[in-house]
């Protein structure tokens, strides 16, 4: 017989624990299927391990440039490993922190791998359940081209396992995940190459912030190839991966090979056909604004959705669900536009809103920018500069900000406050009026002229 839930929520990661928990606080009798372990992607194999390993690559590059300050300092080798223990042992505690919130607030934790059998009922392996509501958080995975030898290489999920930190690195793609660990594995010593399809990183981000983020990686030394395709990997006995590209270029002498080229859908096995939940071309669920597939009483949440697949939005999207279905919210739901989001790479790069070609593409002539490029005042005493641009874009008479994008050391932490104002619609008078911290390079934003 079919156990009943109020809600139940397939996956357990960001989407997936955020629906359940804010359901159960208004008193939904919920359950959650997991065939992992808690904590999905951003925990176990993203953002989480990634940030530990970000604030130690950039204590590499304060180490470097300490002396500069005056310091002398000897630093002996880089334990990789120690890194990975502490970060792990953080991890574990996080998923332990999960697990005891789910039993506390009383959801019911199936390990399995769900299948939906019709609009309100999932199996799991024989055990059959039934729900009001069925929420698809299943996630993401990341793709893998089908070459021969792609098998040598690994993605994201495996990074975050290696034991020690490779020697001589090659990175396909030019998003988020390869920037990053590009960045990241460059300041711990690495020989990095980066190859990409066309010749542009962050290609959705706004151009100047991309521009400045290449001058920057090409000066820390980051090997960039660009309209370059990988056709076949081989890998001698020695373990070393060689790559022969479309255009007859050959590289090799690498010790990883990492593949970032993007994430496609978790939906294998989950039953979408049989109950007749609409996918996109690319296989992202769709949904409408409230979350709802075409089939009433199945939702999806995440980057099973493709939008936006960040965990925050996941997240919030998460939450918003719960609280329509359960909290007397009737009109409760995520609103997909000015969702900031920051690039982990050294420097970190932060954006919201509209990108200046997007804004001129939709407001045509009523965009004005306004912009800054320096050197921020921490590299006053380097050798080795560093560079910090900010461009604020603005949309008609009153200059409302419709785009907020930074470069530079601080990015990271600056954007979220930023963000707030341009959700509450501030404009560049605002920005004007109010008073700037000083000395930082935030102030920029509230004195660009
Ligand atoms: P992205 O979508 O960010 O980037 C994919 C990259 O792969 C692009 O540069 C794209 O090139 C390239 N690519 C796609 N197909 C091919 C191909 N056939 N051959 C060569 N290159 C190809 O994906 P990621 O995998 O980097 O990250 C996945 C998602 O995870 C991100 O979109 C982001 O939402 C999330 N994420 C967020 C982070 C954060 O918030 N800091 C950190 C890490 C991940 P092109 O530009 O030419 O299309």
């Amino acid at each position: 017989m079919a156990i009943h839930f109020d809600l139940l929520a397939i996956g357990a990661g960001s989407g997936g624990l955020s629906v359940v928990e804010r359901a159960a606080a208004h008193g939904a009798r919920c359950a959650i299927v997991e065939p992992d372990r808690l904590g999905g992607t951003c925990v176990n194999r993203g953002c989480v391990p990634k940030k530990i390993l970000w604030y130690g690559a950039s204590l590499a590059h304060s180490l470097r440039e300490a002396g500069d300050y005056g310091f002398s300092l000897t630093t002996g080798k880089f334990d990789w490993q120690r890194l990975k223990t502490v970060r792990d042992a953080y991890i574990g505690d996080i998923r332990g922190w999960y697990g005891d919130s789910l039993a506390d607030a009383g959801i019911e934790k199936i390990t399995g791998s769900a299948r939906i059998t019709s609009a309100h009922t999932v199996a799991v392996g024989k055990q059959s359940y039934s729900a009001e509501h069925i929420v698809i958080a299943s996630g993401s995975s990341p793709f893998v081209p089908e070459i021969p030898g792609s098998e040598l290489g690994i993605t994201s999920d495996g990074f975050f396992g290696i034991d020690r930190c490779p020697q001589r690195v090659a990175l396909v793609g030019g998003g988020y995940i390869a920037v990053e660990i590009a960045c990241m594995l460059r300041a711990y010593g690495a020989e990095v190459t980066l190859i990409l399809r066309g010749s542009q990183l962050l290609r959705n981000f706004d151009n100047m912030l991309r521009e400045v983020l290449l001058e920057e990686m090409l000066d820390n030394g980051i090997n960039i190839l660009s309209s370059l395709q990988v056709q076949r990997v081989r890998e001698t006995k020695a373990g070393e991966k060689s790559l022969s590209c479309n255009t007859g270029l050959e590289l090799g002498g690498f010790d990883l090979l990492l593949w970032a080229m993007g994430r496609t859908p978790n939906t294998a096995g989950l039953g979408l056909d049989s109950v007749g939940v609409e996918v996109r071309d690319d296989g992202h669920i769709l949904t409408d604004d409230y979350q709802n597939t075409n089939v009433p009483g199945i939702y999806a949440i995440g980057d099973v959705t493709g939008r936006f697949p960040l965990t925050p939005v996941a997240v919030a999207a998460g939450r918003r669900l719960a609280d329509r279905l359960f909290g007397g919210m009737p009109d409760r739901h995520l609103q997909y536009q000015n969702i900031p989001t920051v690039v982990f790479s050294h420097p970190p790069v932060g954006s919201v809103g509209m990108t200046e070609a997007e804004a001129r593409e939709r407001h045509g002539k009523a965009v004005k920018i306004y912009q800054s490029r320096f050197s921020p005042m921490y590299a006053v005493p380097l050798k080795h500069g560093r560079k910090s641009a900010m461009k604020l874009v603005t949309v008609g008479t009153d200059e409302r900000i419709a785009g907020c994008h930074v470069i530079g050391p601080g990015a990271d932490e600056m954007l979220q406050g930023f963000a707030v104002a341009l959700r509450m619609g501030a404009t560049k008078a605002d920005f004007d009026d109010t008073v700037a911290i000083h000395p930082t390079s935030a102030e920029e934003l509230v004195t660009m002229k």
